[in-house]
């Protein structure tokens, strides 16, 4: 029986409350296509862990947290299939029972599947390409309650539909490639000096498997490099006592100044199980700071020395409202909204203190500075581009919403957001 909530639901950072008054929670496939058929606007919500008003409906919003995970592992095919509202915490935990993995995780476990293929969230390593990227089936139910299933395999259009921002329909399985699972060990330097890591900068994300830098933009070096070494994949092993001018950490380390360490996966070259070490933060602990707003901007990698250059010279209006930033890397896809579309990249992103206004007055700066580089926003952070800024930045961009007009005449997945952002209007 569909649970239906009247009270008004915030996001995870309690920086935005939905509109949407009421939220439904499905049991059955079949109770979902009939909500949706009935809805004259409806949009699935995910775990909430998005900044801005993306996941809102003018209407009801649907959660699926009431489906059963129904995790099926096709060993042959190299895939797992799940419904499309588990968190990739519960599902890399049962590909570990069955020793299996995803190729990469995001910073944190405790969202879910739909919600972060959707806004093509990523974590790091240069030869990674985002979560998105391992989805190579979809099941969803359309505006008029029908249900399909698309594939990598089978459907032309396949790569339109990975990173749909809720707009093509509502996901309820998803199908993701999987592999072996594998060993990784985690080593934190401090204080690495910026003329070093930019000289260097290349030679320091190859270094392993997966590479973070947080930096708050302020001072001569870089706060924290991790380094999250995949063992057995040819990189090297040797992490000494100093690397680049930076010291090796002898505790375990938070990215954020005066938050414990026990809310992060092991470090100190420990190894464990990926599922244990590729995110930042614990599945059972908090992620992040809790209070704080989050923007990042994904860029191509031949640019990073000079947006970085440009982020730091900004420090003096970006410093003051910042938790930490982070800059990672992302290969290159395929998939028609995905801010790695063609090209392999950084991204620069900022934790920001739980400010909204002063936020807001920052990142035209920020997109001003970084537009010279095709910067294109997080779809699901805070940013202030709109459809006019955006469109020529994504080559795939008409195409997408000529599609999403035709699988949605009425505009039921619409919303504010996505006028403003994607169709324009
Ligand atoms: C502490 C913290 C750390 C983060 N770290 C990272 C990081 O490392 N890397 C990164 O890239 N991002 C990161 N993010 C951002 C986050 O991954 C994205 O905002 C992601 O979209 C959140 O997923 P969600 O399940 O909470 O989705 P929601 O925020 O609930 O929804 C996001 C979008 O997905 C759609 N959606 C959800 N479910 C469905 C469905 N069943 N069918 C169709 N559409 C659906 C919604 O309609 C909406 O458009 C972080 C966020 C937080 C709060």
């Amino acid at each position: 029986m569909t649970v239906k909530q009247d009270t008004l639901e915030w996001n995870w950072a309690g920086n935005y409350s939905y509109g949407a008054t009421e939220i439904h929670f499905p049991t059955t496939l079949e109770e979902l296509r009939s909500l949706v058929a009935g809805a004259s606007a409806v949009r699935a919500l995910g775990s909430r862990h998005s900044f801005n008003s993306l996941a809102d409906s003018d209407g009801v919003l649907v959660s699926l947290t009431a489906l059963e995970p129904n995790i099926r592992i096709d060993a042959e095919a190299g895939t797992v299939t799940a419904s499309a509202g588990t968190t990739y915490g519960v599902l890399a935990a049962e590909l570990k029972r069955q020793g299996y993995a995803l190729h990469n995780l995001a910073s944190l476990p405790h969202i879910s599947i739909a919600g972060a293929i959707a806004t093509a969230t990523h974590g790091s390593g240069d030869g990674n390409g985002n979560l998105a990227t391992a989805v190579v089936g979809l099941s969803f139910v359309d505006a008029a309650g029908g249900l399909h299933t698309v594939s990598r395999q089978q459907t032309p259009d396949f790569a339109a539909y990975v990173v749909g921002l809720g707009m093509l329909g509502i996901l309820t399985e998803v199908t993701l490639r999987i592999e072996a699972d594998f060993m990784v060990a985690q080593h934190v330097y401090t204080d690495l000096p910026w003329d070093a890591v930019l000289e260097n900068f290349d030679d320091l994300t190859s270094r392993a498997y997966s590479v973070s830098l947080f930096t708050d933009w302020r001072g001569d070096t870089v706060g924290q490099a991790w380094f999250k070494q995949r063992q057995g994949d040819g990189r090297t092993e040797e992490y000494p006592a100093s690397l680049l001018g930076g010291t090796a950490a002898t505790a375990q380390m938070h990215p954020l100044p005066g938050v414990s360490a026990v809310n992060c996966t092991p470090q100190l070259g420990v190894a464990g199980n990926s599922s244990d070490r590729l995110s930042h933060f614990r599945m059972d602990y908090l992620p992040s700071s809790g209070n704080e707003i989050q923007s990042e901007y994904l860029l191509p990698r031949e640019h990073a020395r000079a947006a970085i250059t440009a982020m730091r010279q900004l420090s003096a209006i970006i410093s003051p409202l910042l938790l930490v930033a982070e800059i990672r890397t992302i290969a290159a896809d395929d998939l028609w909204l995905s801010p790695n579309y063609g090209r392999d990249g950084i991204g620069l992103h900022f934790t920001w203190r739980l400010d909204q206004g002063g936020v807001e007055a920052v990142l035209p700066l920020i997109e001003e500075a970084l537009a010279p580089f095709d910067a294109r926003p997080h779809w699901g952070k805070v940013f202030s581009s709109e459809a006019g800024d955006l469109a020529p930045l994504y080559p795939k961009f008409d195409q997408f919403t000529a599609l999403a007009k035709s699988l949605d005449p009425t505009g039921k997945f619409r919303n504010d957001f996505l006028n403003r952002t994607v169709l324009g209007q």
